[in-house]
């Protein structure tokens, strides 16, 4: 494929930001005795382009997330069209959807997602369960979203009805559950609301030994998402960028 001097140009910064945040990632887990290879760094690409994937790809990037259904649709076959046309053979793509999932949108999720980090009712369990059973998928990993705020206008289940929604998920087949996430509450301090969130994985993880991941920590706030444990940050616009407002 030819490359323009601004595909140059962005290829190198993203280089150079993949390469802070793996430094960011190191130096964090360092200072608290944990193994950053534990560690999974997912690439959340929303409002970016499909080219900006398939560069993240030629850097090693395996973990990309996507916060719309029809963003990441449209984007993963673009994706997949632009690898195809490459010399070189990559590892396929994992992709995580990580935002708000809608009952109507399941059965496409079902259809290219490796895991869901965002649920949080049992309702969103059953459809996706039945869109994974029904298109012959490998299971679905799944994670509980958590409310840390208690407001759960802002997605997640509350604390307290965490376990019931985890023995909901464990009974499909179809799922495999793996463990919690949250967003830190805006204005919140996230060291206090990344230990609330490890408080809640113990508990999950006393009913769901296999249940142990943490998916914690963006770009503004994954130092203190890792020194809580968190298994998988999920990171934008430290890598990309800042993004244009999302509308809708
Ligand atoms: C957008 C988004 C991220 C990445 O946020 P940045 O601040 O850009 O790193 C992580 N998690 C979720 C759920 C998101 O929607």
């Amino acid at each position: 494929m030819s490359s323009s001097p601004e595909d140059d140009r962005r290829r190198s910064d993203l280089v150079t930001a993949l390469g802070a945040v793996r430094h960011r990632i190191a130096d964090v887990c360092g200072s608290v005795g944990r193994d950053p290879h534990q560690v999974t760094l997912i690439v959340v690409t929303k409002t970016y382009p499909a080219r900006d994937v398939v560069t993240l790809a030629q850097l090693g990037v395996r973990d990309v997330g996507e916060s719309r259904d029809q963003e990441a649709v449209e984007k993963l076959a673009q994706v997949d069209a632009r690898l195809r046309g490459l010399s070189e053979q990559l590892a396929p793509l994992r992709w995580h959807f990580v935002g708000r999932v809608q009952s109507r949108k399941c059965r496409s999720i079902a259809q290219y997602a490796s895991a869901v980090h965002s649920l949080d009712r049992a309702e969103i369990a059953d459809r996706l369960a039945a869109a994974i059973t029904e298109s012959r998928r490998p299971p679905l990993e799944v994670f509980l979203q958590i409310s840390l705020d208690g407001d759960p206008g802002r997605g997640g289940v509350v604390a307290s009805d965490a376990l019931a929604l985890g023995d909901a998920v464990a009974a499909h087949s179809a799922l495999r559950l793996r463990g919690v996430m949250a967003v830190a509450p805006i204005g919140a301090d996230p060291d206090r609301a990344f230990a609330d969130l490890h408080e809640v994985s113990d508990r999950l993880r006393a009913a769901h030994p296999a249940a142990e991941a943490i998916s914690a920590g963006m770009s503004g706030d994954l130092d203190a998402a890792l020194r809580h444990g968190a298994t998988h940050v999920r990171v934008g616009s430290a890598l990309l960028g800042r993004r244009a407002p999302v509308i809708g």
